[in-house]
């Protein structure tokens, strides 16, 4: 199967709306494993909008649109691509019903227009709304397949995710199944370089190295005839990924690095309390993203001048004077000073220069000092970032992060 995804929508194409329909579509297309070619985005004018279905269906045999099935006049898809397929349009007894409960739940007056939604293409699969009021549709004819998805995203989603993904998924005569590596401490070319040997000779299941963020990724993706197939080859790839990675691997699939570290803590019982300066409270945030992590996490100061880093931390004045805010000496005193003052296991510091200025030739910007006490012992480590300002505090939480998991694995 080829597939395109045509988003309808003025607004879009004016740049008023981000087209995220799209690229949620084509994430869950290559997870089907079927190709997509182009994408494309077309104005709510019924002309281009027609010539755009034609064009799309004379190199795909799937399409899917998002956008234009509202009830307004210049809301075309429907129209459009029940003319391209020769089929009238019917009143659907059921979506009209849908519809009216729909007006009736959220208290609003249903217009004569809206009955408007309620019409589908002949020989059509409906696709019924369980959050707003126009049915999607599928039509499939002659080797063609048309998907018609409402606009909103909190529609589509859970539209495309019950009803088109089953469909479409029984077309295919495989099924494709991933699995993403999560890797930290190993940029993306070293991390390919370690497994490049097994990229050349793996055709399937295949292996994709790429990086997001702070971190770097490896997606292995069998293609199978079921699931139970495709984690049967998945399986000795992930462990020979682990044998290479070994720790630096922190956690697989949809997962992040607090995630992982607040689990961490909440399964080691350790108390924790975060002492930031360049990070401003980030490393606190990130760890607060985590729902119960309130048994663990006692306290997050930031403390940005040096007089907060002496007066709630305790850091010695003779510290800041002899070797500055930004040092290890200083990193170190004000992890055990948030460890002290909370009465925690564990005490996370920061202390860097994210620039743009304020760098000099000793200490110059993306130059970060973390400080990491626990139950007594206190480490700092020195590390040197390249970036904007954003991306030194964003690679300061992550290496911070990733710091403390390592320590709590030992
Ligand atoms: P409705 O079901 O509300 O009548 P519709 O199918 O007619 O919707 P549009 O009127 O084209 O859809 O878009 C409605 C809203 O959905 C837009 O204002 C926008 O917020 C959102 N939307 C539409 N298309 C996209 C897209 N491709 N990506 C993200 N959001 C979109």
């Amino acid at each position: 199967m080829k597939a395109e995804i045509i988003a309808v929508g003025t607004e879009i194409l004016l740049g008023d709306i981000l087209n995220t329909n799209a690229q949620y579509l084509a994430l869950q297309l290559a997870e089907l494993g079927i190709d997509v070619h182009y994408q494309t985005v077309v104005g709510d004018n019924p002309q281009r909008l027609e010539n755009t279905i034609f064009h799309a269906f004379s190199r795909a045999n799937v399409i899917i649109t998002t956008g234009g099935l509202g009830p307004t006049e210049d809301d075309l898809t429907k129209e459009t691509g029940a003319k391209y397929f020769e089929e009238e349009l019917v009143l659907d007894e059921r979506a009209l019903k849908r519809i009216e409960n729909y007006f009736n739940k959220v208290g609003r007056q249903m217009t004569e227009n809206n009955r408007k939604q309620a019409f589908v293409p002949k020989n059509s699969k409906v696709l019924y709304n369980d959050n707003g009021t126009a049915p999607g549709i599928i039509i499939e004819k002659n080797n063609k397949i048309l998907v018609m998805l409402p606009g909103p995203p909190k529609e589509t989603i859970p539209m495309f995710e019950k009803q088109v993904k089953p469909f479409l998924a029984q077309k295919q005569e495989y099924t494709f199944v991933s699995r993403v590596l999560r890797i930290a401490g190993v940029g993306e070319s070293a991390m390919e370089t370690m497994v490049k040997d097994l990229i050349d000779s793996q055709t399937n299941p295949t292996i994709a190295p790429y990086a997001k963020d702070s971190e770097s990724l490896l997606r292995i993706t069998a293609k199978a005839k079921d699931n139970k197939q495709a984690e049967e080859l998945i399986t000795p790839v992930a462990e020979e990924m682990y044998r290479r990675f070994g720790h630096n691997i922190y956690g697989e699939g949809e997962t992040n690095m607090q995630t992982v570290v607040s689990e961490l803590l909440i399964k080691k019982q350790k108390t924790i309390a975060t002492a930031e300066s360049c990070t401003g409270g980030a490393i606190a945030s990130a760890l607060v993203e985590y729902a119960g992590i309130s048994s663990v996490f006692l306290d997050g100061c930031v403390t940005y001048s040096n007089a907060s880093k002496q007066h709630r931390l305790g850091v010695k004045s003779e510290t800041l004077q002899k070797y500055g805010a930004v040092s290890a000496e200083t990193a170190k005193e004000m992890a055990e000073g948030a460890a002290k003052t909370a009465g925690t296991n564990i005490g996370l510091s920061t202390t860097g220069v994210a620039g743009p200025d304020g760098g000099t030739e000793q200490k110059p910007v993306g130059l970060v000092y973390i400080g990491l006490t626990i139950d007594g012992v206190t480490k700092t480590k020195e590390c040197h970032f390249v970036g904007n300002r954003e991306k030194i505090r964003v690679r300061t939480v992550h290496t911070a992060l990733d710091w403390l998991r390592r320590e709590l694995l030992k």
